[in-house]
């Protein structure tokens, strides 16, 4: 017989999931509190031309230094802050934070400056109405901004993404397509969009060199980009072969722990310095 009402005993899964519960109503506490109180931080990765070696840019990636449960990554507490429409707030945080702290980094060393942008963020304007404030208040140089776009944005609504996209390239800032290859937009699909650069999510380059399959798939992922005339990303360059692929099949920019994982903001001042003297002479 079915056992209804307060007392019934509660199944394996049940309490699975309620605990599943208790730990999303925690993190939503803990979520906004950390807004308020300045626990987030800013990691930054360089992206690198190899040959020669230059650094190019920088992803501005967030960190969440928690009080009790130490650092938290951003694929654990960006889809909670995406669903309780906490992610907005959390974005405006990203854009302000990583404007002023790289402002005179990329302009001494002629940097771009990427970051990640929700779905989210685009519906609801908040992204857009922000970002000419910013760069008006701290006179950041718009044409060093790339702003980040998943594939998930782009299966949701084309004609607003296309409005977004638009009102970016209007200020002069430059739009990536991250992760490409982990959703399933056609590259028709993606053609009507203007982007300028194509990030080849890091799965692609995992298999790099031993796999055939995979070998065959990045050199022909290069071979359609460029032919597109979109500059590439390649994410997860971790080893030195894989980076000799890519060398060997594209001009493409390198973003991986083969050049440096994400730093705070002290380590990579001092990465620039460091590369700057090997490098620049
Ligand atoms: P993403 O934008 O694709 O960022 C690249 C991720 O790949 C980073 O993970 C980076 O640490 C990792 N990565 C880079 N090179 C390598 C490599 O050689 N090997 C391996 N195994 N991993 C590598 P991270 O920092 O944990 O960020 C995860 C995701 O969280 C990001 O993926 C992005 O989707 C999201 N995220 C991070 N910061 C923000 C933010 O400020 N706003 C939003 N909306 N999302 C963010
Ligand atoms: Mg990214
Ligand atoms: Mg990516
Ligand atoms: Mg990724």
């Amino acid at each position: 017989a079915k056992l209804s009402g307060k007392n019934r005993i509660l199944t394996f899964q049940e309490i699975e999931d309620g605990s599943h519960y208790l730990q999303t109503l925690e993190m939503e506490r803990d979520l906004r509190y950390a807004l308020e109180h300045d626990e987030f931080e800013l990691y930054y990765q360089p992206i690198v031309s190899p040959r020669p070696f230059a650094v190019r840019g920088v992803e501005a990636l967030i960190r969440w230094n928690h009080p009790a449960k130490g650092q938290i990554s951003p694929g654990l507490f960006i889809p909670v802050a995406e669903q309780l429409g906490l992610i907005s707030d959390l974005g405006h945080w990203v854009l302000v934070q990583a404007v002023k702290e790289m402002k005179d980094h990329v302009e001494r060393h002629h940097l771009f400056l990427s970051i990640n942008v929700s779905k989210r963020q685009i519906a609801d304007g908040s992204f857009l109405a922000s970002l000419e404030h910013v760069l008006t208040e701290t006179g950041f140089d718009p044409h060093r901004l790339h702003v980040e776009i998943t594939e998930s944005e782009v299966g949701g609504n084309l004609y607003e993404l296309q409005q977004f996209i638009h009102a970016l390239k209007a200020i002069g800032v430059k739009i990536s397509l991250d992760d490409f290859g982990v959703g399933t937009s056609s590259l028709s699909f993606l053609q009507s969009l203007q982007l300028d650069i194509i990030k080849i999510d890091q799965n692609f380059v995992k298999g790099i060199p031993e796999n055939t399959f995979d070998r065959a798939l990045l050199e022909g992922l290069y071979q359609t980009f460029h032919a597109l005339g979109l500059d590439i990303v390649t994410e997860g360059v971790e080893r030195p072969e894989q980076l000799a692929f890519v060398l060997e099949h594209s001009s493409s920019l390198i973003q991986g722990y083969h050049y440096s994982k994400p730093v705070p903001l002290a380590q990579l001042e001092h990465y620039l310095k460091k590369t700057v003297t090997m490098y620049d002479w």
